[in-house]
């Protein structure tokens, strides 16, 4: 202070000169005065100094605060939001190390982000590594400690400190204060950002309340990315990631709108995998689903980018393309199969080969029904496999006269059971040997009113493919096991039995069949012997999980038939699997019968093979002599053909059984049924 402002100050506030105070004492005053006011002065200077370096501070909290709400607002993924906050974080404090852990389902586990800021990544290696294995549970460490309150902690040294796990690792990289606070989604706690210094240091207030404010601010990220997972996961499938059928729809849905301003062509390719239950069957769920998130990763692949391929369901892929010409539609399916042709698991694993039947259908009008183009494309698809798999088929006018076909059958088949139009034939099933009934076939049929007799090939697809099939097949094993009963009472041992009863794959699927069947013998008092189930090959693959439990509760006396052998894939393990007691061998094998036929060693090894594993074999189909003889020879133990008897209506086979017809040499003892061999 200089004299100037002294006087300055003594004119302001003017001391006014007493009489009776001596030079000496006034002097002394005013050089008491002076030292007070500089005291003043000083004092007042340092509060403004303070003021500064607090508005300062606050000034550069609020900077931090906006550039981790901006970085928030933009980042894509919290892993983003979080990487900047902590460098920013560490920026603001000067502190050499931040990181953060994530509560993680499903037992919420603090589990390192491995997202990290550090200033000499050589001299943390140790500490970070050692962060990265470690997990905490709620209480445990410091990120335990911030989750179990929701609230900051600091630690003035954590080399100090008891509840700090990773203290061992420290030493190396000299960190002694630590600070960890919430990310916060309301009061849940779903991550801790931990920051680290070098020195021991003190609690600061204000870096409390920022970090309060960004871990609220973190909180929204990790918010808005559950919701955006959420959705995601709403129309994704979880296994594949593929898009689902909800999404698959929705785009459908915008092609077909963008069409009406701009036509080009939409295609959609609807994929089904052939043999995708074998390998689920022989390789477990986990193949199989191994092998599915590969056929996503192929389709993936071959189609163009901007194309959809989402994943229905099971192994059902659905493509869709826009902008294509028909022929690269086609050449797009030829791609799909090609894609599939590399094998998948080990090179030298056939059973996992696997092949698509691919349909296709094409808007080229300005259809606009999504649903309705889909259906199409999976009627194409069926049709596919319907031919074989393995190849594509594109949906045309023929296809939908078929479905117009198949829907009108449905409905008339459905009134068919109402009315009692369906009906039971039934052919004979002969001892090759002594030419004698050892029981007979039921055969389904239709009496239409308009078009007469139907034959079962006709409508039984279409029964088998709507469920009408369960239905009817309950129906056809109640007449027959009714009319066996009748034989049984009347003829006694002279009856036509056992009375073998076809059964469709859908039944064979069903959890009650056992139920079904065990009901049916009671209700019509058959005996469990009197009854043979007529299961074919495919019907047995396609199912081969449910009927291995179904058949064992079955096995109560009723015996199993295998029909139509060797035009399936059944393997001798099936034959053990599945305990059959029958085999009943192709007539298309034994069509071929006679003529010099490249068909008896395959009939002659399929005899050897199934007398080995203790079963009677049925010759199917035999229309002449020389068909019988050379089944006889090769050694099958009994037949079934128009050479012996058709189908026909029970009276008919009743008055044969009794009859004195000569063609027809009638067991005595009918019981037990195919006996020989
Ligand atoms: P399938 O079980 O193999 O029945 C034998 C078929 O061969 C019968 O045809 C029978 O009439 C025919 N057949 C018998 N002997 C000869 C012969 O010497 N030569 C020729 N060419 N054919 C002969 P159908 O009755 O038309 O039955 C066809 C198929 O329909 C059956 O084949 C069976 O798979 C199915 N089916 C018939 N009835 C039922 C039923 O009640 N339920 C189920 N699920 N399927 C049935
Ligand atoms: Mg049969
Ligand atoms: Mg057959």
């Amino acid at each position: 202070m200089r004299p100037r402002d002294l006087l300055h100050c003594e004119r302001r506030d003017p001391v006014a000169p007493a009489a009776d105070v001596s030079p000496a004492q006034q002097i002394e005053r005013l050089e008491q005065r002076l030292v007070r006011e500089r005291r003043a002065r000083h004092e007042a200077e340092e509060i403004a100094e303070r003021t500064v370096s607090t508005l300062y501070d606050r000034q550069r909290e609020l900077e931090l605060l906006e550039a981790i709400a901006e970085a928030s607002n933009n980042a894509s993924t919290l892993d983003q939001a979080l990487s900047v906050a902590i460098d920013k974080i560490c920026d603001h404090t000067g502190w050499p190390v931040g990181h953060a852990y994530l509560v993680t389902p499903p037992d919420g586990r603090l589990v390192s982000s491995r997202i990290w800021h550090l200033d000499d990544p050589v001299r943390f290696d140790c500490f970070r590594r050692v962060s990265e294995e470690k997990t905490f549970i709620a209480g445990e460490g410091l990120p335990g400690r911030v989750v179990a309150t929701g609230e900051p902690v600091w630690i003035q040294d954590a080399m100090q400190d008891d509840n700090f796990p990773r203290r061992h690792a420290a030493p190396d990289a000299g960190v002694h204060a630590a600070f960890g606070f919430p990310i916060l989604v309301g009061a849940e706690a779903v991550g801790v950002i931990e920051i680290f210094s070098h020195q021991a240091t003190e609690i600061d207030r204000g870096l409390l309340a920022v970090a309060a404010q960004i871990g609220t601010q973190l909180g929204r990220v990790v918010e808005r990315a559950r919701g955006e997972e959420h959705a995601h996961r709403a129309v994704h499938d979880s296994l594949t990631g593929l898009p689902n059928r909800a999404l698959f729809l929705d785009r459908l849905r915008l092609a077909l709108a963008r069409r009406l301003r701009t036509p080009a062509l939409t295609g959609i390719l609807f994929i089904d995998l052939d043999r995708f239950k074998v390998v689920n069957d022989t390789y477990g769920h986990r193949a199989g689903d191994e092998l599915l998130v590969e056929v996503a990763r192929r389709l993936d692949a071959v189609v163009r980018a901007g194309d959809t391929v989402a994943r229905f369901h099971g192994d059902e892929f659905v493509v869709l393309c826009e902008g294509l010409s028909e022929r690269e539609v086609l050449r797009l399916a030829e791609r799909v199969q090609l894609s599939l042709l590399a094998p998948f698991g080990p090179p030298s694993d056939t059973a996992r080969l696997v092949t698509a039947s691919i349909g296709i259908t094409l808007a080229r009008t300005t259809e606009t029904n999504a649903e309705g183009l889909l259906r199409d494309a999976d009627a194409a698809m069926y049709r596919a496999k319907e031919l074989g798999g393995g190849r594509y088929e594109l949906f045309d006018g023929a296809m939908r006269e078929r479905l117009r076909k198949r829907v009108h059958t449905e409905r008339m088949l459905g009134r068919a059971l109402r009315a009692d139009e369906l009906c039971l034939h039934y052919q004979p099933i002969l001892s090759l040997s002594s030419r004698q009934i050892e029981g007979v076939e039921a055969l389904l049929r239709w009496e239409d009113p308009e078009r007469g007799l139907v034959p079962p090939d006709d409508f039984l697809p279409v029964a088998e493919e709507s469920g009408l099939i369960l239905l009817i097949g309950a129906w056809v094993l109640r007449e027959a096991c009714r009319q066996a009963a009748d034989w049984r009472r009347e003829l006694g041992d002279r009856a036509p039995l056992p009375v073998c009863v076809n059964l469709a794959a859908r039944q064979l699927g069903q959890d009650e069949l056992p139920e079904i069947v065990s009901r049916t013998l009671s209700d019509t008092g058959l005996d469990p012997r009197d009854l043979m189930l007529e299961i074919t090959e495919s019907a047995l693959i396609e199912n081969t999980t449910v009927p291995a439990r179904t058949l064992a509760d079955l096995r109560a006396g009723v015996r199993v038939l295998l029909d139509d052998f060797g035009t399936g894939y059944a393997s001798l393990s099936y034959l053990r699997r599945f305990k059959i007691d029958m085999l009943k061998i192709d007539r298309s094998f034994v069509a071929e019968l006679g003529e010099r036929s490249e068909a008896s060693p395959i009939v002659a090894a399929i005899v050897g093979m199934g007398h080995a594993l203790g079963l009677k074999i049925v010759a199917e189909g035999i229309e002449t002599e020389e068909q019988a003889a050379e089944a006889a020879r090769l050694g099958c133990d009994s037949a079934q053909g128009y050479l012996f008897a058709t189908p026909a209506a029970a009276d008919r086979v009743r008055a044969m059984t009794v009859s004195d017809d000569p063609s027809v040499v009638l067991a005595p003892r009918a019981r037990p049924a195919a006996a020989g061999g």
